[in-house]
This record gives C-alpha cells, structure tokens and sequence, in this order.
C-alpha cells in the first residue's frame, strides 16, 4: 500500500440512498495503456490479485474474529465462477467485506493510487523481465481484461450496509447501496472483447493452478476446489515423511524424475523463510541460466525465475522458497543488492553445506552415488564461496583406485604419508593412462581419478588453499617408488660406459623427434618398455593457453613439444634391443627403437598422422620377423 495518498475523490450526491457517481483523480494521465503494453503477455495476474485480495479479506476476517471474539460459523472460501452468457469472470469471498466509505478509501483512494505508483516505480525500466511477478499493481489490474468492473460487498460490521461500485477502468466511477444478503465481496469482471480467453474454463483452472494451488483458503473453480490449502512447506518437518516429500515433488514437477535429496527450510528468525529444496538427479542439459526453483509469497505463487534468490553454484536446485517479508514490488536489480535477499543466500548455501556433510556422514555407500550427480556443483560452490568450501572440505570424496573407491583428501594423504607424503597422484583419463595407472597399481600406489570438466580448475584451486597439496598426473614424472633402488647400472663394455649410458645413447641416436629428451630408468615392472612423461607445470601452462584459446594451433601449444621417453631398462624390449645392436643388426634395432617411441605416445593418443601411418607399417614387418 503506498504511504501517500494522493487520490481525492469528489462526489457529486452525497444522499446517501442514491448512486453516486464520482471522478478518482489520479496524477499520471492516462495509465492505463501503459500498463497494458507492459503487462501484455502476463495479463494473467489480475486473477492472482484478486483471489489474493479475496484471501486477505478472509484473514483479516479471522483476525478480527479471533481479536473481538465473533462467533463466524463459516467455511471460508473463494469462489470463481465463469458465466459463459453474460460475459463475465467473478470472484467471490466471505471476507471482511467493505462498507461504502471503505470502498470509497480503498478502492477508489488506495487502489488506483497504487496503480499509479506502480507506473512511477517503474517507469524508467527498459526491461520488464526486470519486474519481478508484477507485483504492487493489485485491483486496479482487472481492468486488462475488462471492460466494466463492479464491486458487490456487504461488510461484516454490524448494521453494515452492502455497497455496489462499477468502474469501466477511467476515471469514472459511481458507488450505491447494494443488495448483496451476505458478508463478503463479489468482484465481477465483465470482460472484453478481445480477453474471452478468460470465459474458458481450462484457461482459467490453468491460471489459478499456477497462482493460487497452494493458497490457504479453499478455492474453488465453479463449485471444484482446486487448490491444496495445507501445502507441504507449511508443515512441520518432524511430522513428514520421505515420501511426503517425493510425492510433493511429483506434484511440483510432474515432468521430473525422482529427486536426489531434499532440504526442509523453516525460518523465522531473522527473516521468515520457508520452503522446500529438492536436488533433482541431473542431466547434461540442465539450464544454468534459469533457476528452477519456484518463489512463494504467503503461499501465492510469484515467479519460478528468480535468480536472486539463490547462490549461482545451486542453479539446479528445484522447489519452492515462501518468502513473505520480500520485497516485490521493487526491479531484480534492486533484489539483487537487497540485504535480506544476500541473507538468504547465505541460508541456503549454508544449509546446503550442511546437508552435504549429513550425507556425506552416512558413509561411502550411500554418499557416492549421490556424489556423482552433485559434485559439479559442490566443487563449484568451493571454488565460489569460502564459507561453503570450509564447511564441507573434510567431507568432499574423490573417485580413488584403492580398495575403498572412493576417499576423502585427508584420508587419501594419510595412507599416502608412507610412499608419498604430500604429493597427490591423479590421472584424468583411464584411457589414455592406463600404462601409468597399471604401473601404480603394481605397486600399491593409490590414484585419485579427477575426469571431469570442471577437475582442472578445482585441482589448482585446491593447490592454491593447501600449501601441503600437490597435485601430479601420474604421467608427469615417475616417482621413486615405482622405481628399482638397488640396480646399479653395472659397466658393460671397454668404452668405459654403464648399461644406462648405452641404452640412452640407442634411443638418443635412434630418434629423430624435435622437443624429445631421454631418461633411463629401471622400473619395479617390467612389462612397459618405454612411457611418456609430461612435466606437471609446463603441462598445465599449455592447457591454461589452450582453454584460453591463445596460439591456437601454434606448435608451441601442442602438449607434446617437449617430452620425454622414459625408456625401462627393466623391460625385456629393451634387452633385446641392446643385443640387436651388439649384434650390428641395426635395421631391427631401428624397426625396435621406433616402435617403444610409438607404443608409449600411442598411450596417449598422440600419434601424428605420419607417425601413425608409419607405426602402422612397421608393426606389420615386426610381425613378419617373428
Ligand atoms: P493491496 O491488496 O496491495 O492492498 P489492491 O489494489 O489489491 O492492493 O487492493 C486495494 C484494497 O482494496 C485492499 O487493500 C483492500 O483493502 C481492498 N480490497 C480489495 N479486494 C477486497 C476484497 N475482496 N475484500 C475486502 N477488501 C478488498
Ligand atoms: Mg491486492
């Protein structure tokens, strides 16, 4: 309601009995067709304000009736009635009623006024998305669809005397004694021309289904209650039970599969809040831009978008939010920056948090299931907010190939302080490392798996909060543990040289590859001849260059510019090969040399076409040698 009221209303016939016409002096001329164009495609909501207004009337009555202690014997109810012949949409309640001088304040005086702030509030806005639900036009937008309003109401106060009032939605008005027998008020539109949509019954069952389903006060749609008065958010959660909760679900989202996990908010203090959030099981193709979740203002229906409302990293949550003491009738802008609105993220993030502990407590089992759908966000909502990431870091899993499968990070560096304290090993595709991990595995060496989008940055983000995290691919460098300590490499011939010294030299003379360097090493496996190993920093360097799209195509952005081949002189490949070359014959030893080089950048996929034909050719004239 507005503060100032700067609507007088002249009267022409004060005699009470009579009709009076009148004229409602509103500043702004001719409002009415701006509201029309902004409201164009939501004219729907002028059913939303009246039912609300028909639900207020009833509160208020019951307010009343609980203060001086009225005995009502009522079933409070709305009523919306189509007829079909005379045109018109009517809705009904047995409220509180107004008397004609009440219809004269707030009607004529507070109604209109408020339309007109309306259009002041907003009249500067390019964007009418920018106007949340429109709210605050109230009464005054029954005239979108009509051509003639009237207003039958009989107030509950004693000896009140029932009032007519009809308005064609100028400033004209005229206001007499009614005949309406009971308490309450009947508003009815009679429509026009162009807004007969509003005769259908489907049409309107659909409005009133998406505004007023969860109103408190029966609703009824030509004599069906339509509307669940008692909804699901209002009540208390110790009483509900789980499938309480999926069936509300199902009835919010009938489309929607089952949903993961659910949140029950029950606020009062310091704000009221309540509502329901459901995590829905997610599909790649979830819409980030759109929140889905559905917000209430005592329990009427305002927006199922409102971004505001939520912290970015929970944009799949779904459900509904009751929110009474927002302020709506203000732009998105404003909400934004609203401080109760920045307070209710905070619930939310918060809770969430909490929730994902709960979950999390529960054990491997049941959490890594539901793990795998929210992970994204969770480490998102990490990298995004220091509250949220300090609330659940102890409890964030990671896919591990130990025996538990699935290991929390503090876990993960215990059992890592014998063999490799500090240093974190992962592998981001099973593919294309599978050498590695094997390799890892042999030696009971335990790999997180960090697959998805969103783990190269959350990887460097969990760098840069743990000065004791490092984290390594398992094809970055090879650590001493996979290595054979006691092997010293024995001197083999007369030049003085040591087996290591001669096997690099084969491979060094043997390759022609740019950006290629040698290390020999003796592996505790001996099954891998040769493995490429990609230094960690200047590996993640190219990829940051890469996302960013810089140097394109250029040489120095491939991954394999500088690498090197760890050749295993363990591997019985390699033996061979040094007898080959004692032996002079330098055309296998060649054929052999290439083919370790290609086996290990095959692991990675990361044959050249040329390389690849050539790979291919050999490999067939190795086959034929043996
Ligand atoms: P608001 O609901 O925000 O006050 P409206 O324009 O919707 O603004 O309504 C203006 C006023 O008209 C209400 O505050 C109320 O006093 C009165 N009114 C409207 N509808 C009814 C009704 N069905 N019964 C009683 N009073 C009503
Ligand atoms: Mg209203």
């Amino acid at each position: 309601m507005s503060e100032k009221t700067k609507t007088k209303t002249k009267t022409k016939t004060k005699s009470k009995p009579k009709t009076e016409t009148g004229e409602i002096s509103i500043h702004t001329e001719n409002i009415f067709p701006i509201i029309k164009k902004w409201l164009y495609s939501e004219k729907e909501i002028f059913l939303r304000e009246l039912v609300s207004n028909a639900v207020d009337a009833i509160s208020k009555l019951k307010n009343i009736a609980l203060v001086e202690g009225l005995k009502l014997s009522d079933e409070y109810a709305v009523d919306i009635k189509i007829d079909e012949e005379k045109k018109t949409l009517s809705i009904s309640d047995n409220g509180l009623g107004m008397t004609s001088d009440e219809v004269r304040k707030y009607i004529n005086q507070v109604a209109f006024s408020s339309a007109e702030d309306f259009i002041e509030k907003f009249k500067g806005l390019e964007d009418k998305n920018e106007i949340i639900g429109h709210f605050g036009l109230g009464f005054y937008s029954t005239f979108m669809v009509s051509d003639l309003v009237e207003i039958k109401t009989l107030s509950y106060q004693e000896d009140a005397e029932p009032a007519d009032w009809s308005c064609d939605g100028t400033t004209k008005y005229s206001l007499g004694v009614g005949k309406r027998k009971d308490r309450g008020t009947e508003i009815v539109l009679h429509l026009s021309e162009d807004e007969k949509e509003f005769l259908n019954k489907d049409r309107v069952q659909e409005i009133l289904v998406k505004f007023c389903n969860f109103l408190p006060v029966t609703i009824r749609l030509d004599g069906e209650q339509i509307n669940d008065s008692n909804p699901l958010w209002t009540q208390s959660a110790s009483e509900l039970k789980e499938e309480d909760y999926r069936e509300f679900y199902r009835k919010l989202y009938p489309m929607s599969g089952e949903p993961l996990f659910w949140i029950h908010l029950n606020i009062d203090y310091p704000f009221n809040l309540k509502g329901i959030l459901y995590f829905p099981r997610l599909n790649n193709e979830f819409d980030v831009t759109k929140s889905h979740i559905k917000l209430f203002c005592n329990q009427v229906f305002v927006s199922d978008n409102c971004p505001e409302l939520i912290p970015e990293f929970l944009t799949p949550l779904q459900g509904c939010l009751d929110a009474p003491d927002l302020p709506l009738n203000v732009s998105r802008s404003y909400l934004q920056n609203d401080p109760q609105v920045r307070k209710i993220r905070e619930v939310i993030s918060s809770r969430v948090a909490a929730k994902v502990v709960e979950l999390a407590k529960k054990g491997n089992e049941e959490f890594a299931p539901i793990w795998n759908d929210i992970h994204t966000f969770v480490k998102y909502g990490m990298m995004r907010e220091d509250k949220f990431y300090n609330k659940v870091k102890d409890h964030v899993i990671y896919r591990s190939t130990g025996e538990q499968k699935y290991t929390t990070l503090l876990d993960y560096l215990e059992r890592a302080k014998e063999k490799h304290e500090g240093k974190i090993y992962y592998a981001n595709d099973e593919g294309t490392q599978a050498t590695y991990l094997k390799l890892f595995e042999s030696q009971g060496m335990e790999v997180l798996i960090f697959d998805s989008m969103i783990d190269n940055h959350f990887i460097q983000f969990l760098e840069s909060k743990g000065e004791e995290t490092k984290f390594e691919r398992v094809d970055s460098d090879i650590t001493e543990n996979l290595l054979e300590q006691d092997k010293d490499s024995k001197v083999v011939d007369g030049d003085n040289k040591t087996r290591n010294e001669r096997i690099e030299e084969v491979f060094k003379s043997g390759l022609d590859i740019k950006g290629l360097s040698i290390r020999i090493e003796t592996l505790k496996d001996d099954s891998v001849p040769g493995m490429i190993l990609l230094n960690e920093q200047s590996r993640r360097f190219k990829e940051m260059m890469r996302n960013m799209g810089q140097g394109g195509d250029a040489p120095e952005m491939d991954m394999f510019a500088e690498h090197t081949l760890m050749i295993n002189t363990a591997s019985p490949v390699v033996e061979k090969l040094l007898a080959l070359k004692e032996a002079g014959d330098e055309e296998k030893a060649g054929l052999l040399t290439e083919q370790v080089y290609d086996l290990a950048m095959l692991s990675h996929m990361a044959l050249t076409k040329e390389r690849m034909a050539a790979f291919l050719e050999r490999s067939g004239k190795l086959l034929g040698l043996i």
